[in-house]
C-alpha cells in the first residue's frame, strides 16, 4: 500500500494524519516509531523531524515541509541526498503573513503601543505628530511569495516600500535592491524593517547591531521598527535588546526567536517596546496544506513534475 510518512516533530501530529488521510484515501499515513514497511514509503511530509526520520526509504519521491521555510529539514544530517524537497506556497499561509504584517506597520504608524500604554495610566495625552502611511518607508528584508504579497497590500495602505532579495529582481511599485550593497541603501531608508527571509548560512544572524545603526532615526513613529516573521536565528536577541535600550531601535515585533519556545526568563516578554508572538504570524492550517501536498503527490503520480521544489545548494 503506498505509504506517506508524517514526521512532525513539533506539533501534535493526529490532526494532520487525520487530514491527510481524509485527502489520500487508499493510502496508509504513518508515523516514526510506528511499524510499516519502509519500502512503501513514496512521499514524507515534515516539520521539525526528529534526525533520521527520512533516511533508509529506498524508493521515497519526495519530502515536502509543512511549512513555507525549510531550514528545519536541511539541519537533518541523515536528510537523503537526491530527494527533492518540496516547500509550501499556498494562498492561505501567504494572506495569513500579510495580514501580520501589515497590522503590525499599521500599529506602529498609529502608535497602537504607546496609546495602549497611556490608556493603562488613565492619561488622555494626544501625540498630535501624525504621519501618514505614505510618509514612512518600510524594507521587506525577501522579496518572494511573502515578501512581495505584503508588499502589495502594504503599497494599498499607502506606505512607500521597498524590497531586498539576493538575486536582482524587479517588482512593479517596490523599490528593489539586492547583495550586500543593496542592503546597506535599504536599511538606511526603512523606518520599518520587516525580515521575512529563509535562515540559511548567508542570512543567519543577519539582524544585529551592526544592521541596526544603519537605520534611519524614522522619529515620526519614535524609532525605526525592526519586524521579525522569517527564522529566529535571523536575529541577534542580546542585539535586539541593546538597540532598544539606546533606542537606536524604537520597538520590536517578533514572531520567531533564537530558541522556541521563547524561554520564561527571557527579557523579551517584559520590554515595554517589544511585542512577542508564538510564531504563529502565518500558521500552516492542516486542511488547506494537506489539500496542497495530496494534490502535488497525485500529480506527480501521474507523471507531472513537483512545483515549489527548493534549491538545496541554497538552502531555501
Ligand atoms: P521565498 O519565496 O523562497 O522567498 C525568499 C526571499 O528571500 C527571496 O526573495 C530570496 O531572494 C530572499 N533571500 C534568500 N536568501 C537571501 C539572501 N542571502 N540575501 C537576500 N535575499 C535573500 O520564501 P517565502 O515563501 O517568501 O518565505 C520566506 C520565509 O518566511 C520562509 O523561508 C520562512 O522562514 C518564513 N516563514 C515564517 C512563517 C511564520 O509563521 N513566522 C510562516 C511562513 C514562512 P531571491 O528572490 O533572489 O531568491
Amino acid at each position: 500500500m503506498n505509504t506517506l510518512l508524517l514526521g512532525i516533530g513539533a506539533w501534535d501530529p493526529e490532526p494532520w494524519r487525520a487530514r491527510f488521510q481524509a485527502v489520500l484515501p487508499g493510502w496508509q499515513v504513518v508515523l516514526p516509531g510506528e511499524i510499516f514497511d519502509r519500502r512503501a514509503v513514496r512521499y514524507a511530509a515534515a516539520w521539525k523531524q526528529p534526525e533520521g526520520t527520512f533516511a533508509d526509504l529506498p524508493l521515497l519521491d519526495a519530502i515536502f515541509s509543512l511549512g513555507a521555510g525549510v531550514d528545519h529539514l536541511f539541519k537533518d544530517k541523515r536528510l537523503p541526498e537526491g530527494v527533492p524537497v518540496v516547500r509550501v506556497v499556498d494562498p492561505d499561509l501567504t494572506t495569513r503573513m500579510s495580514e501580520y504584517v501589515v497590522m503590525h506597520c499599521l500599529m506602529a504608524l498609529r502608535r497602537v503601543r504607546v496609546y495602549d500604554g497611556f490608556q493603562r495610566e488613565r492619561k488622555w495625552i494626544d501625540l498630535r505628530d501624525q504621519p501618514q502611511a505614505s510618509d514612512i518607508r518600510v524594507g521587506l528584508l525577501g522579496m518572494g511569495v511573502l515578501g512581495q504579497d505584503a508588499a502589495a497590500k502594504l503599497k494599498t495602505m499607502g506606505f512607500q516600500v521597498a524590497g531586498w532579495s539576493r538575486r536582482p529582481k524587479a517588482v512593479e511599485g517596490v523599490a528593489m535592491h539586492h547583495g550586500a550593497d543593496g542592503l546597506d541603501a535599504l536599511v538606511a531608508a526603512s523606518d520599518i524593517l520587516v525580515a521575512m527571509m529563509p535562515l540559511t548560512a548567508d542570512t543567519a544572524g543577519i539582524l544585529d547591531a551592526m544592521l541596526f545603526s544603519r537605520l534611519p532615526k524614522a522619529e515620526a513613529i519614535g524609532g525605526p521598527v525592526l519586524i521579525n516573521v522569517g527564522r529566529g536565528g535571523l536575529q541577534n536577541e542580546t542585539d535586539i535588546l541593546a538597540a532598544l535600550d539606546t533606542g537606536t531601535l524604537g520597538a520590536a515585533v517578533l514572531d520567531v526567536f533564537q530558541t522556541e519556545p521563547l524561554p520564561e526568563d527571557s527579557p523579551l516578554w517584559s520590554h515595554p517596546h517589544v511585542t512577542v508572538t508564538p510564531h504563529n504570524s502565518a500558521i500552516s492550517s492542516p486542511p488547506a496544506i494537506a489539500a496542497y501536498v495530496a494534490a502535488q503527490i497525485t500529480a506527480h503520480m501521474e507523471g507531472k513534475p513537483l512545483v515549489n521544489v527548493v534549491d538545496p545548494a541554497h538552502g531555501y
